[in-house]
């Protein structure tokens, strides 16, 4: 099945059309600046070259648009006629506690969708105006949700509940979600092809460490807790994100600093993390380069940043009442050593001795331990795309038959 994967942002959209059957990325790209005056489509075609459209796009209908015309260009697409697009799988930031798993998107989907909105007002918009823009270009093409906070709704209430009033939780959802469920499935699912042992009687830590950084604790298939919460600002330092504060804080720093609610999220979202505490940058490399050049503020960023997972894969495999295996993945977790190396260091006591020269270089998908470790560490790369495609494949077929 051929499928075009789409992450509707608020100005931008990635997407990648993937031959399913044959796990093929067919072409890929980014529509940038929607919305804004000079917009930029980037496309890249498998086996082509890569090609740059500067113009004005003014919303996502016409950001589709431009897809589909790339896509169906002579000289740099990949099909030949619309009918060629089997289905669209979009990537929806929050399904609530509606929806526990990815689904066709039908008109009562939408209303759910839209009663959502208040729980992910700056993602959930964009997503739906996605949707409605394939249905104005591709009316007859099936189209699913795969949702970042589905895999997480298996959590228990005593992971999921804030210690705040019940009517709160009640009245408005307020409780935790956890985001990047898809990535967490994805590789924890890999965890158990590569150890060959089955997925239902595995507990498994996956770290998925990018700009937006999160964990979940794995038990016999089922995400049974995660770090970020009602928001992906919960959990681990991040990029820019401060990750777990004293809530206290808030109201304190907006009296210090004389600073309105507007503002203090920007604070903590766009300003904290490593960015906050290196003011070097948000970018891992930038900030492992302090480090080996002995910069303070950069080695103190990075410390943070590692320490906080480890403290989670401790409180984890305590969660679970063991671990079998630790997985990195993401920008961060499958590139950085340093930071792997960082986090599992000591941690004999969990069974976990990784193994230096493999930790180093590592090859594809693979364990970083040692043959004797009993807790094995992996470096796993994610595919969220094509975790997308596969669930709109699996959809499309299950509502065929
Ligand atoms: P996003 O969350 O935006 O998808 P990614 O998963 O691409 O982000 O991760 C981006 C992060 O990965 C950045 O902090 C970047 O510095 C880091 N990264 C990428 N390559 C390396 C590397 N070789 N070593 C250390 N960090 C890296």
């Amino acid at each position: 099945m051929k499928i075009l994967v789409l992450n509707c942002g608020s100005s931008s959209i990635k997407y990648q059309f993937i031959d399913s059957a044959k796990k093929i990325v067919e072409a890929k790209g980014l529509v940038e600046r929607i919305g804004m005056g000079s917009a930029v489509l980037t496309h890249a075609p498998n086996g082509k070259d890569k090609i740059r459209i500067v113009g004005e796009i003014l919303d996502h209908t016409i950001a589709i648009e431009y897809v589909l015309a790339v896509l169906l260009s002579p000289n740099h697409g990949v099909i030949k006629d619309k009918s060629e697009i089997d289905a669209v799988g979009h990537r929806v930031v929050h399904g609530g506690e509606t929806f526990s798993g990815s689904v066709l998107i039908t008109d009562q989907v939408m209303q759910a969708l839209k009663d959502n909105i208040e729980l992910a007002p700056l993602h959930n918009p964009p997503n739906i105006k996605g949707i409605e823009a394939c249905k104005a270009h591709l009316p007859n093409t099936p189209q699913c949700g795969v949702f970042d906070t589905s895999f997480h709704t298996s959590m228990p209430d005593y992971a999921y509940l804030y210690g705040l009033p019940m009517e709160l939780y009640k009245r408005y959802k307020i409780r935790r979600y956890g985001f990047h469920g898809t990535s967490h499935r994805f590789v924890s699912k890999r965890c158990a092809e590569i150890l060959d042992r089955p997925y239902e009687e595995l507990k498994i830590v996956t770290a998925h460490l990018g700009n937006g950084a999160s964990m979940a604790a794995v038990k016999e298939g089922k995400s049974i807790d995660t770090t970020m919460g009602f928001t992906p600002l919960e959990g681990l330092l991040m990029g820019t994100r401060c990750g777990d504060i004293d809530p206290s804080l808030i109201t304190y720093i907006m009296g210090q600093e004389g600073l309105n609610m507007a503002e203090i999220n920007t604070l903590l979202n766009k300003h904290s993390g490593l960015l906050g505490l290196s003011g070097v940058s948000s970018d891992m490399r930038e900030i492992e380069e302090g480090v080996i050049t002995g910069d303070q503020k950069s080695t103190t960023a990075f410390n943070v940043f590692a320490y906080k997972i480890k403290k989670y894969v401790g409180a984890y495999a305590a969660a679970m009442g063991g671990i079998d295996a630790l997985v990195f993945t993401g920008g961060i977790g499958e590139n950085s050593d340093l930071v792997r190396e960082w986090v599992c260091k000591e941690m004999e006591y969990l069974g976990i001795n990784l193994d230096a020269e493999k930790n180093k270089n590592p090859e594809g998908d693979c364990i970083l331990t040692t043959e004797d470790s009993g807790t094995k560490v992996m470096r796993i790369r994610t595919d969220e795309e094509l975790v997308i495609a596969l669930d709109t494949e699996e959809i499309v077929n299950n509502n065929d038959n």
